[in-house]
Order: C-alpha cells, then sequence, then structure tokens
C-alpha cells in the first residue's frame, strides 16, 4: 500500500481523537502539547500505525500502573509530530514519534512518586526503554517509557543527567536485568 492509501481522512482523524486507548486513556491526551498550540504546529497523527503503537503502549504499560497504583497518572508528552519534534529539540530518532514512548509524570497529581512509578515498569513489565529523567537520586522529574509493538522490547533503563555546562548525558541504570 502506498503512504497516501493509508492516510487517513479529516473524519477518521476527528473520530480517532475522540477515542480510548484503553480504559483510562485518551488519544486526545496522547496529543496534547502546549509548544504545538503555542507554535500553531498541528500534533495529529496521520497514519493507522501511529495510532496503533499507542494504543499498545497504552494497554501495556500505561493501564497496567493504572490499575496498579488505582490513581491518575499524567501524561506529559505522548505522540510528537516531527514538526512538534523539532521545535522542542527532541532526539531525531524520538519514539515519540512513532507513538511509542510516553513521557509520565507522576507529581502532577502528587499521590505516588515518579520513582515508585518507575520501579513498578521496571520490575513487573514488558519496555524497550525507560529514562529516569533528572531529578535526583530519590526521585525523577519524570519518566520516560517506550514499548515496541510487535518487536524486540529491550527494557533498556537509562538516566538522564545535565553536566556542568547543562549538556545532557545518559547513564545505563541496572546492567544486569
Ligand atoms: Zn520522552
Amino acid at each position: 500500500m502506498t503512504e497516501e492509501a493509508k492516510s487517513l481522512t479529516p473524519a477518521d482523524q476527528d473520530y480517532q481523537i475522540k477515542m480510548k486507548l484503553s480504559k483510562n486513556l485518551s488519544l486526545s491526551e496522547c496529543l496534547k502539547s502546549k509548544t504545538a498550540t503555542r507554535l500553531g504546529i498541528n500534533n495529529e497523527p496521520h497514519d493507522d500505525w501511529v495510532v496503533e503503537n499507542l494504543q499498545a503502549i497504552a494497554e501495556n504499560v500505561f493501564q497496567p500502573c493504572r490499575d496498579h497504583f488505582g490513581v491518575p497518572i499524567y501524561v506529559s508528552s505522548g505522540y510528537r509530530s516531527p514538526d512538534l519534534n523539532r521545535a522542542i529539540g527532541g532526539s531525531k530518532r524520538s519514539q515519540h514519534m512513532e507513538g511509542r514512548a510516553l513521557d509520565l509524570d507522576c507529581d502532577v497529581y502528587g499521590v505516588i512518586t515518579n520513582a515508585e512509578l518507575f520501579n513498578y515498569i521496571r520490575e513487573n513489565l514488558e519496555f524497550d526503554q525507560m529514562v529516569w529523567e533528572f531529578g535526583d537520586e530519590d526521585n525523577p522529574d519524570w519518566v520516560h517509557v517506550s514499548y515496541v509493538h510487535g518487536g524486540t522490547n529491550r527494557k533498556r533503563c537509562l538516566r538522564a543527567c545535565r553536566d556542568d555546562e547543562g549538556k545532557v548525558y545518559y547513564q545505563v541504570m541496572y546492567k544486569q536485568l
């Protein structure tokens, strides 16, 4: 099939934005972005496979966490269109552009900590890559997690840090999982 043939019509898109990806996560929660709104960037996915990937991470990562803790979990960033990813200076190969990554921030509701979420995912769920995003030894500022639908999930844990000049680098955590 060609790219055009797989593209969604505006009516399909409108329907899809309202859809639920899992019991407690809607597609619109994974598309919203203050930066996209501010800069007038369209952040709606144009391909079915992006929505399928979002559905897979919702069902296999988000919802098991939501069910285990029984509290709302805030998605601070889900899908990023290539334009949005460029605007925020995201990695060129960001899994957010494929609908394979979510940034989760429990501090928004403050019932559970980001560290609790991170450790639960690490010990109980399938995931491709998880990042302890900045913060300190006790708690990351947010948790980045990715899931590869129908592929290999590496269960790789990294910690994002900033050096003295503010440049971001990553340390591998828990090598022997
Ligand atoms: Zn992320």
